[in-house]
Parts: C-alpha cells; sequence; structure tokens
C-alpha cells in the first residue's frame, strides 16, 4: 500500500452561519429546544421526548421514535439532529477491545476518537478540538497547529456514539455501558472551556437531561491553563482533574510544553491542589517519560518533593512510557529507568501507577492522535488482525 491520500465521502449535511456546524439540538437549552419543535408545528412537550430518545435511547433514528407522529418524526430528527460526524474509518486493536475513529466533520475537519473497554469499565478518549495549539514537543496532535475548537454538540456526538455503539454489542465482549469520558484525545479542553464545560454538564445530568455518568468517571485533561484549571475548580462538578506536567522544573518543562512560560510548574502545582481542595477529587499528574530527557532519578525526586510539600493524599502520579510519534528523536523510557522513577515518587509518598499504552500500534495511544489517513498508517490494524 503506498501513502496515496483515501478520498472519502463527505457528506455533509448544510453548513450552519459562517462556518459554524449546523444547529444541532445538544447546544440548545431547554427552551431554545421547545421553541425549535413549536417553529416545526410540533407541542413543546416533544422536545422532552426527543431528550429521551437522545440521551436516553442515544439514538437520532426517527424510525425508532415510535412516541412521535409518523409524518412529523423525520422532519423533527433532520432538523435537530443533523449529522455531524461522519466516521471515515475505524480502527480495532487489543482483540477488538480497543476501537479508534476518525470523525470527518460539517466543514472537513477531522478528529479521533478511543474507546477502550476494559473488564470493569468502558473509557471514551474523547477530542475537544481539531488539532491544538499548544505546541507540546512530543505530543503527534501538537505538531498539527489549531484548526478549531469543537461544539459541544460535536464533543457530546463522539460520546453518544460510543455508548450506543457498546450498547449494541458492537465492541468485543458483548453489551455494555459506556463508564468513562477522558478529555486525552486532540486538543486542550481548556482552551475550548465553554463547549467543554457545557458537554461535562451534560455527560454527567441525569437521563433525559443528559447521559448520567458520575463526575468522578470524567476526566478532563490540561497542560496546566491556570486560571482555568481555577475556574473549573468553582463550577461544582466533581471531575477528575489530569495536570500534564511532564517535568517538575521549569527549565525543561519550558521545552516540553511551551505554554510552561506562561504558568510555572509550581503556578500549575498549586491550582491542582487548590482543586483538590475545593472538589475533593484527587487530582492526576501525567508525566509521560522519555529517555534520558524528563526520566532522571533526580527528576523524580524533585517531583516526589514538590508534590508531598503541598500534603499528601491530594494527588496521584501516572507515569507512562512515551508513545513515540513518527519522526521525533524521543522514545521511552528503558522500563528500568521507568520502574526506578516510579519507586522514588513512592518513596516520597506519592501514590503512583503507570499507564497502559492501549492502542498504541493503531496510533490510538495517548499523544499519538493525528488524525492522518492514509493507507499506510492505518494499514497496521489489518495485520494485527490477520
Ligand atoms: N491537552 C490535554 C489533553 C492532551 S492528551 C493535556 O495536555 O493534558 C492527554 C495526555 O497525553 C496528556 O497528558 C499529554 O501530555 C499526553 N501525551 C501527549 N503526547 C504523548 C506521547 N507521545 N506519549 C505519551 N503521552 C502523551
Amino acid at each position: 500500500m503506498t501513502g496515496t491520500p483515501v478520498r472519502l465521502d463527505l457528506s455533509s449535511p448544510s453548513r450552519g452561519p459562517r462556518g459554524k456546524p449546523p444547529r444541532h439540538f445538544v447546544d440548545l437549552t431547554p427552551s431554545e429546544r421547545a421553541a425549535a419543535v413549536q417553529a416545526l408545528g410540533q407541542p413543546a412537550f416533544r422536545a422532552r421526548q426527543l431528550a429521551t430518545h437522545y440521551f436516553t435511547h442515544l439514538t437520532v433514528d426517527p424510525e425508532a421514535m415510535t412516541d412521535l407522529p409518523a409524518a412529523a418524526r423525520d422532519t423533527l430528527a433532520a432538523d435537530l439532529f443533523p449529522p455531524l460526524l461522519t466516521p471515515a474509518r475505524t480502527l480495532t486493536a487489543d482483540r477488538g477491545t480497543t476501537v479508534k475513529t476518525l470523525w470527518h466533520l460539517f466543514d472537513g475537519a477531522r478528529v479521533e476518537s478511543v474507546l477502550m473497554r476494559y473488564p470493569d469499565r468502558a473509557t471514551l478518549c474523547v477530542s475537544s478540538q481539531a488539532g491544538c495549539g499548544l505546541a507540546c514537543a512530543f505530543c503527534a496532535t501538537g505538531q498539527l497547529g489549531l484548526t478549531r475548537n469543537l461544539s459541544t454538540a460535536e464533543i457530546v456526538e463522539q460520546v453518544r456514539r460510543a455508548a450506543r455503539s457498546l450498547a449494541d454489542g458492537e465492541v468485543a465482549g458483548g453489551a455494555t455501558r459506556l463508564s468513562n469520558v477522558v478529555f486525552m484525545g486532540m486538543g486542550e479542553p481548556l482552551a475550548n472551556y465553554r463547549s467543554v464545560l457545557a458537554t461535562v454538564r451534560l455527560l454527567v445530568a441525569a437521563p433525559p437531561e443528559g447521559l448520567g455518568l458520575s463526575a468522578r468517571n470524567v476526566t478532563v485533561s490540561t497542560v496546566g491553563l491556570v486560571p482555568a484549571m481555577d475556574r473549573l475548580a468553582d463550577e461544582g462538578i466533581p471531575v477528575t482533574l489530569a495536570l500534564s506536567l511532564h517535568a517538575p522544573d521549569d527549565e525543561l518543562r519550558s521545552e516540553l510544553v511551551p505554554v510552561n512560560t506562561r504558568w510555572s510548574v509550581d503556578e500549575a502545582i498549586d491550582s491542582a491542589r487548590r482543586y483538590f481542595d475545593k472538589t475533593g477529587r484527587r487530582v492526576s499528574i501525567e508525566y509521560a517519560l522519555i529517555r534520558d530527557v524528563n526520566d532522571h532519578a533526580w527528576r523524580a525526586d524533585l517531583l516526589g518533593e514538590k508534590l508531598a510539600a503541598r500534603g499528601q493524599g491530594w494527588v496521584h502520579c501516572n507515569p507512562i512510557p512515551l508513545n513515540p510519534v513518527p519522526g521525533s528523536r524521543w522514545t521511552a523510557s528503558d522500563p528500568a529507568v521507568e520502574a526506578e522513577f516510579v519507586a522514588r515518587l513512592r518513596a516520597h509518598g506519592i501514590p503512583t501507577t503507570v499507564r497502559d499504552t492501549r492502542g498504541s500500534e493503531i496510533d490510538g495511544a495517548c499523544g499519538q492522535l493525528a488524525a492522518v489517513e492514509d493507507e499506510a498508517a492505518f494499514a497496521p490494524a489489518s495485520e494485527e488482525e490477520r
């Protein structure tokens, strides 16, 4: 197979005003939903019926909406549930329990989401932006630059479709429910604050107002945008916060995570601690272990000291072996070095668990999402399945 780009059918719906996605039910407030169904000649209470179809039954298929008058179903669905995401590719790994989907958005922008099924839970990793503007040196998405923010409906649709697919038994292991959502796909969620927060509210609201996930099972991962972290702490939704630190010293962190020149290591850690104080949720510190770059024993000690200096029981560490990005000179730490790094953090009293690298062979692991769609990039999955 060559690296020729695949031609894909983009049957996009009509565009919204000024490049915005078409109007979607999920983006409307309850009163806007009522007004929208009335504008289509239907009583306002149909808005609640539509919410039940969407959030409880996870469907936008008019055929399934048998409690609506047959004559109105198609119009309501077409008007309020325009297709926002077109699946362009899906790839599976880990015996079918990891599924990566490449989505085309209405304007041709591309994002990916990754569904990971475990014995005790099913987690969807969602994208909140097409591309990302923060340019972290080791992250595939960071090399793309920012295309645009996603709307709330574009993020919630990733979740609804994953939940539907699990409910339909499409993922190996039989039908199940979606239990966790992590904002660890493409983009910096706190740089798209409004849409992400509205998404979070819909994820945790009880059906039929939302998907009914537990807030603790929703993780917002950030590069450390301190004002937005502080704002999130005040929202009264105890989601899990993950801070992508990757270095305990400003000199190195500013190289790896350029936004560190704006909010330093200490400022980001202080904000994470305030998040714990306000929400009672233990914060996760993400740390991609990069061979000979940030994996030194002294850096483990410095990180352990900085976290422990702010108390015990408020934080845990998630080192992850770097998922090498094509073309990068960096690679994952040696397993013995990783083990030493973990041991030193634990010696400082910091609970530490190494994160798995699910989906790495389909470029579906953390930091690998780049929405590539040439044949070469998609070849490994078919090999794997053989
Ligand atoms: N912008 C958010 C979400 C990004 S992706 C954030 O920065 O937190 C989720 C996690 O994957 C982040 O911790 C990110 O730093 C990490 N990551 C990025 N590239 C990686 C790579 N190549 N290997 C391992 N982890 C990576």
